[in-house]
């Protein structure tokens, strides 16, 4: 693997100087945000791959990660063109959700275009494509290989970054190490109080494989959990990405795991609430291991609840919150988040960004995650750190019969669609239009079987 080489002189400009912690996905979209106003420079513990390769600093990157519309449409406002460039480079644009094979609780989906849709490729891909566009920006430089280990300053004050081989002054340090941030820590050892944390953990564990796929268009392949069963919850996704190759994640939640051998990947998959995605890569070639990882609890630091938070200072991404990975949203929360922070900056040409109303900013965005993700989680037998109130059990039925109710009204489905992709705003489920569908019910039966085309079952030789 290649490390990057980067100019490593001092940025030229005399304006605000801005230190970003972490070049994952967060890290890149903040510096695209902030590199208009701001000498940037991003330190990443990893010596990052010059080609889309995966990186210790980024273990989940195994695994699916599907990038929502709202999430894309984002990075191209920042990075114009990125969408494009993902597509020239193999990644998919499938349609949300008639690019998708999707099998809800109460039924499957029907294939109906919404405007919405996601970017399917491998996470290295997805990285590599947002990285080359950040590191080509002016003002943006990056010091990989570089682990920051605490912050200078005071509880009132950060103004700078210490590494293991230097001490980096600045007007705003941005931490975006990740789910392990230490940025509580960093921050206690400044004198802010502690800061309340909350998980929720349904002892969710994924093992993924890759698989050469067929030649041929072929849709995302999702089996669904079914929370009202009162067993642990059980996905399947298959995902087409670049190279020829599909990427198969199963999951369960606590009692429920997927195993890591090898033998058992299809059996598990058969054995989930429909068998396709075991039928489908019965036969297929793996292309490496079974990959495993249990690190999927949902984390948040309540950094909205500092009443004293020190001025130069803002976390984003993974670091402020991490969610259950099944519900495929802290990309696009993380860029979500990144926007704020341009858009803060942007508000009376500020160069002093990085105080307690703009962390508050950033810490509201991610209640919309962890309110899909630890408000489902909860429903999971053995699910630490939560309880179901009366009101969840009312959501739930209301829910329930509006999952089932989208498999035959189009509008209820688009509004299903755009809610679980971030595109609106969860209240979108109580809309009187929403509401009145949903009282009314669904009219047919929804179809037994996926609803594949004529074309995919060539594909995939299914009969
Ligand atoms: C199994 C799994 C599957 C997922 N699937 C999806 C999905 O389908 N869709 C979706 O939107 N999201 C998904 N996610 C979430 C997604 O991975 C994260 O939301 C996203 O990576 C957040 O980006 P980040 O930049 O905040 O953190 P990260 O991507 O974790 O990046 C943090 C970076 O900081 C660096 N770093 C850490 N400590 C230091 C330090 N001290 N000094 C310097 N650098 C440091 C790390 O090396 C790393 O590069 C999934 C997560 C998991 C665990």
């Amino acid at each position: 693997m290649q490390p990057v080489h980067r100019p490593t002189a001092a940025p030229d400009r005399t304006d605000g100087r801005a230190v970003i912690l972490g070049a994952g996905l967060a890290g890149l979209l903040a510096a695209a945000a902030l590199a208009p106003r701001y000498d940037v420079t991003l330190i990443e513990r990893d010596e990052l791959p010059a080609e889309p390769d995966h990186r210790r600093g980024l273990p989940q990157g195994h695994h699916a990660h599907v990038l929502m519309s709202s999430g894309a449409r984002i990075v191209d406002e920042l990075l114009p063109g990125t969408t494009d460039a993902w597509i020239a480079a193999g990644a998919h644009r499938l349609g949300l959700p008639h690019g998708y094979v999707m099998l809800l609780p109460q039924g499957w989906l029907p294939r109906r275009p919404t405007g919405e849709y996601v970017i399917s490729c491998s996470r290295a891909l997805l990285d590599h494509v947002v990285r080359q566009r950040v590191l080509a920006l002016p003002h943006v430089r990056l010091l990989d290989g570089t682990t920051a280990q605490g912050l200078i300053g005071d509880a009132r004050r950060v103004t700078g970054v210490r590494t293991r081989e230097t001490v980096l002054t600045c007007d705003l340090v941005v931490d975006a190490t990740g789910r392990g941030s230490r940025l509580t820590h960093w921050l206690s050892e400044l004198g802010v109080p502690e800061v309340t944390q909350q998980v929720v953990d349904s002892g969710l564990r994924y093992a993924t494989r890759l698989f050469r796929a067929p030649a041929g268009d072929f849709p995302i392949v999702n089996i669904q959990a079914d929370p009202a069963r009162d067993r642990p919850g059980q996905t399947a996704a298959l995902m087409p990405i670049e190279d020829g190759r599909w990427l198969v994640t199963l999951s369960g939640t606590r009692g429920g795991e997927p195993p890591a051998g090898e033998d058992e990947f299809v059996g598990f998959a058969r054995a989930m609430r429909h068998p396709i995605v075991g039928d489908l890569i019965a036969d297929a070639e793996p292309l490496g291991p079974v990959r495993v990882t249990n690190t999927t609890a949902n984390r948040r630091r309540r950094y909205d609840r500092v009443r004293h938070w020190p001025d130069g200072l803002v976390a984003l991404g993974d670091a402020v919150a991490a969610y259950n990975p099944v519900y495929g949203h802290g990309m696009s929360i993380a860029a979500k988040q990144a926007l704020i922070l341009r858009d803060r900056a942007d508000q009376a040409d500020r160069m002093d960004l990085g105080d307690r109303v703009d962390q508050a900013a950033i810490t509201a965005a991610a209640a919309e995650g962890w309110g899909h993700a630890a408000g489902s989680d909860v429903r999971f037998p053995g699910v630490r750190g939560a309880v179901p109130s009366r009101a969840d059990r009312l959501i739930w039925r209301y829910q329930h019969r509006l999952f089932r109710t989208a498999l035959d009204r189009p509008g209820v489905a688009a509004d299903l669609v755009r809610v679980f992709s971030l595109n609106a705003p969860p209240t979108r489920l109580f809309h009187p239009r929403t509401l009145l569908a949903t009282a009314r019910g669904p009219r047919t039966v929804p179809s037994a079987e996926p609803p594949f085309t004529d074309a995919e079952r060539a594909v995939a030789a299914l009969r």
